[in-house]
């Protein structure tokens, strides 16, 4: 039924080898603390990739030291925003000599498409980074005027040394997102990736430093949350944390960020966005983005449009069409040409993943297409509908995190408004309409950080990204994402013998 001749077969070999294991400490590829390893797999088969070094909180330490160091003595901030513009510039070439190797690493150790990782994905990365480069020389503060006689400078200066905490879902343009502009501000970083995805951000910050980076600047640290992650949130010597993640965990950081130091927290959290489609849409064209918007990147998406909402004149044509375009999905080995879906990331999403599918099955919901794995070997789910969703079901509420649309049925503006804003999450939402005043009304109404009209995950550097509700703290990318990363100090000298 499904197009899935390729998972049968024997894994593709990775057309690239893994170089870079240890942690990046000072400059310095190096060993964990305690000697500990972890192995991260190949979500195809579930086999070994490489073992990698297993930060902890002694780990973390030294990373700190190392970046407080390199923050205080310099020369880092010390040096001007030139050249600073300069090494990112150079990274960005680096990233593109390298984009294949990149590319194939992220695969592996990720399951994305590889057509995807290297042709959207790290092209991305490069441009996010040419375009912090070109801050970098840019952020300067104000004068502004005294009541008194006063001569008043604002300054904006870099916060410190940047903790920052990544998912497995975009590991290198997490990595991007989150490097870019804490370096172009002046920062120091120190960087946790996620326990299913090392490798990447390994291979670029070894680029970084190849670049001309100084050491100590950013450290990487692999290993797990609740050792290494919670010790970056609650060190004493970071003075923020930037985290992307689920909704739970990202209120635990903030809670380790109160109780430490009360370092500042952004944070760019899950979401359970509306995809609103009206009746006078082509239906053709809806169904195809919409089938994008959830599935994309396996469905692991903070912004997935998993709440697909449809007008009911246009209802049965489209799940009809919806489930036409799902059948024809091409699931396989995401190295082989011409695949859309690669293998979920673990065995841990995978199984959450068949265990949501089933609480559709149980609520009721009409299962329209799927519903189970796919071949015997890997991570990799059947491209999978439910119609006759209800808003009070688990799979309308939660994030899945998976291969799984979920469609509902509305017939009147406002009466999808309230439904698509009752959600404890507000990150984004797609919106499918003709006609301008639709447009313009739900764009103002829908209570979430992007709208997107007539498409779906457009993300240009300088569009700002982040939540509305418990989606997140804060906006990454574009001017915005500076903020995050710079103090801001007010200097008043007094102007004598003034004449006024
Ligand atoms: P998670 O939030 O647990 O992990 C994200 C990052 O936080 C990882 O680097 C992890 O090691 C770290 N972390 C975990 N516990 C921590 C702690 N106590 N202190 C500090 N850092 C900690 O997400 P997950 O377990 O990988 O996935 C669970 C769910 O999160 C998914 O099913 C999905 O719904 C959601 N998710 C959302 C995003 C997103 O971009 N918004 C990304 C990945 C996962």
């Amino acid at each position: 039924r499904f197009s899935t001749a390729a998972v049968a077969e024997e894994p593709i070999s990775p057309p690239v080898q893994v170089n870079y294991t240890q942690l990046l400490i000072d400059g310095k590829f190096v060993d964990s603390a305690s000697g500990k390893t972890f192995p991260t797999l190949d979500p195809r088969t579930g086999e070994l990739i490489a073992h990698v070094a297993e930060g902890d909180a002694e780990d973390i330490n030294r990373a700190v030291h190392a970046a407080r160091k390199a923050f205080d003595e310099g020369p880092w901030p010390k040096m001007t925003a030139y050249e600073r513009s300069r090494i990112l510039l150079r990274f960005a070439d680096l990233i593109e000599k390298h984009n294949d190797e990149i590319a194939a690493l992220e695969t592996w150790d990720n399951g994305k498409p590889y057509a995807q990782a290297a042709n959207i994905e790290v092209p991305m990365v490069a441009r996010l980074m040419r375009y912090y480069a070109g801050w970098a020389d840019k952020i300067h503060g104000l004068v502004v005027p005294a009541d008194g006689p006063h001569h008043v400078q604002v300054l904006h200066e870099p916060i410190g040394v940047a903790g920052q905490i990544i998912p497995w879902n975009f590991p290198l343009l997490m990595f991007a997102w989150k490097v870019g502009p804490a370096l172009a501000c002046g920062n120091t970083v120190v960087l946790k990736t996620a326990e299913q995805t090392p490798l990447s951000a390994l291979f670029a910050s070894k680029l970084l430093h190849e670049a001309g980076l100084p050491d100590g600047v950013v450290n990487v640290v692999s290993g797990f949350g609740p050792t290494a992650g919670a010790a970056l949130a609650s060190h004493m010597d970071v003075d923020k944390i930037a985290f992307t993640g689920s909704t739970d965990t990202g209120k635990v950081v903030l809670e380790l960020a109160a109780r430490s130091n009360l370092k500042s927290v952004t944070l760019e959290l899950g979401g359970k966005s509306p995809f609103i489609i009206m009746d006078d849409a082509d239906v053709d064209h809806a169904v195809e983005l919409a089938h994008f918007a959830l599935f994309f990147n396996q469905g692991q998406c903070c912004c997935a449009g998993s709440r697909t909402f449809v007008h009911e004149r246009i209802y049965d044509e489209f799940v009809e069409k919806a489930k036409a375009r799902a059948l024809k999905r091409v699931v396989g080995d995401p190295f082989k040409n011409g695949v859309e879906q690669g293998p979920q990331i673990d065995d841990e999403q995978f199984n959450k993943i068949l265990r949501y599918i089933k609480y559709g099955v149980d609520s009721g919901a009409n299962l329209v297409t799927g519903g189970d794995r796919l071949g015997d070997k890997g991570y990799y789910i059947q491209p999978t509908i439910f119609s006759d969703v209800q808003d009070n079901m688990r799979i309308a509420q939660e994030e899945i995190f998976g291969p799984v649309q979920s469609i509902l049925k509305f017939n009147d503006l406002n009466e999808v408004i309230k439904r698509a804003n009752a959600s404890q999450y507000g990150l984004a939402a797609g919106v499918f309409t003709n006609n301008l005043n639709t447009a313009n009304t739900l764009t103002r109404a829908l209570r979430v950080g992007t709208v997107w009209v007539n498409c779906f995950d457009v993300f240009d550097a300088a569009i700002p990204f982040g939540g509305y509700k418990q989606s997140g703290i804060g906006r990454e990318k574009g001017i915005d994402s500076l903020k995050n990363y710079l103090q801001v100090k007010a200097v008043v000298t007094p102007i004598k013998n003034a004449a006024w």
